[in-house]
């Protein structure tokens, strides 16, 4: 067993070794919760399940532990609050509850751990302390920044020059820095702001010290694998590597750094002005979450991904060839097969998920050439579990419908016109059994005749 993964850090792929095989720990930054997830944040889950699956699949699901936070302490929250007159609690609740749905709907597992930032303050507020005891932080005026030229190895990540990171900092608004690169790890609330006592005045966390806190916290100073969206290279993750290091030792932290690309959308950046924003709350109403899910994983993660409707599309009718080779092989029982090494390869390799995905193919087609074999069915299904694929009963998949869809055939109807047509048939009224199957063709149900009676689906 090779596992191969691209480290941000070194620019290069590497063997993955773990520090501890027995405990691989993995850190993914999760959302902060004052909207709807949109799909540019769900690539990042989607992807990273992946990669817990494979883990769990290469070391034990009992010696993965993968920790994904929620942020809600954040001014976005608080803008959002100011907006709408909701309470922050309120909107945190609902967006955390409704990230969940979401992402569940998209086949992804839910982490082991998933800390919240506002149930971590005194670990921020220690974390902090400890930076200013060893000379890496200082107070200003009731915020607490981190002094870049402290840490002489600042930027190793993002490798970016010192100009680049200078505009990086200067969004957060702080007069008295030290150094202009320098960025805020605490800040004063006003009376109305979310606040913490601290030795520093009532205040809040900075975003970036949020996941060094939590990460520690539950994976300990030294771990694995830390993930998130390539956007978050810098400064998010720049900044958690000085406050982590800084804090426990150079060499601490974790040791590989994968990103996932960009998302775009019918090749345009996506954004609310321009229109083309989708959120997965919105999206699942129209398209089942296995579907997106296929469509995330046909792009290599770390490639652009450029989502279209026509890549949707084609997703979902790549599906219904799986779960079809599964309908047609619907009443053999699967073997209990080792992982097929195709998939396991392509996996491997730095997750490759288009080759993971040619080869269900393959295998797809193995059980459709087989007409139902014991071993193929349970390799297709062995080999898509890995890809959080092809878990449903095909019948569940095929007569899918959108939430809320009305005035359509039930399928109890459907069910009773394949009665009438069998009977029509039997009956020699083959005018009457055409007439039928037309009837459901116009409302999109497609029959098919097989040995084992006739089967349906929605189209
Ligand atoms: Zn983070």
């Amino acid at each position: 067993m090779t596992l191969s993964i691209y480290n941000t850090f070194s620019r290069q792929k590497e063997i993955f070794t773990p520090r501890d095989p027995a405990h691989v720990g993995m850190y993914v930054c999760g959302p902060t919760v004052y909207d709807y997830a949109h799909i540019g944040n769900a690539r990042p889950v989607i992807v990273f399940d992946v990669l817990y699956r494979l883990l769990r699949h290469e070391y034990g699901a009992d010696h993965v532990r993968y920790v994904r936070n929620i942020t809600d302490v954040d001014d976005k929250i608080i803008a959002a609050a100011e907006a709408s007159g909701e309470d922050i609690g309120a909107i945190t609740q609902r967006t955390t509850d409704a990230f969940h749905a979401d992402m569940a709907a998209l086949g992804a597992l839910p982490p082991d751990v998933e800390p919240r930032a506002t149930q971590h303050i005194g670990e921020m507020i220690a974390l902090i302390s400890s930076l200013i005891d060893k000379g890496h932080a200082y107070e200003a005026d009731g915020h607490v920044l981190f002094n870049v030229p402290s840490m002489e190895t600042y930027g190793g990540l993002s490798r970016h020059s010192r100009d680049e990171l200078i505009a990086g900092a200067r969004v957060e608004v702080a007069p008295y820095k030290k150094d202009p690169a320098d960025f805020v790890l605490w800040k004063p609330s006003t009376d109305d702001q979310p606040g913490w006592d601290s030795p520093w005045g009532r205040g809040r966390p900075g975003w970036h010290v949020e996941c060094s806190a939590m990460s520690e916290k539950h994976l300990g100073a030294t771990f694995d694998i830390h993930g998130g969206g390539i956007d978050l290279v810098f400064p998010h993750h720049e900044n958690e590597i000085a406050q982590s290091t800084c804090a426990h030792g150079s060499g601490t932290f974790a040791q590989y750094w994968m990103h996932n690309g960009y998302l775009m959308v019918e090749g345009e950046k996506m954004s609310k002005s321009l229109g083309n924003f989708i959120t997965v709350h919105d999206l699942l109403k129209d398209h089942h979450g296995e579907a997106v899910r296929l469509a995330m994983l046909s792009t290599h993660y770390r490639q652009p991904l450029n989502w279209t409707a026509e890549g949707l599309k084609q997703a979902k009718s790549q599906l219904d060839g799986f779960y079809g080779a599964l309908r047609g092989a619907a009443d053999i029982v699967p073997a209990e097969v080792e992982t097929p090494a195709a998939v396991l390869d392509a996996l491997r390799d730095d997750l490759n998920t288009p080759q993971a995905i040619a080869a269900l193919h393959a295998l797809a087609g193995e059980l459709n050439k087989t007409s139902g074999d014991s071993a193929a069915k349970g390799a297709l299904l062995k080999a898509a579990s890995l890809l959080g694929l092809l878990q449903l009963d095909p019948e569940e998949w095929f007569k899918w419908q959108p939430e809320g869809t009305t005035g359509g055939l039930s399928d109890a109807d459907i069910d009773a016109l394949i009665e009438e047509r069998k009977a029509a048939r039997a009956a020699k009224d083959f005018a009457r059994a055409d007439q039928i199957r037309d009837d459901l063709a116009a409302q999109g149900i497609v029959l098919e005749d097989g040995a084992g009676g006739t089967t349906w689906k929605r189209g």
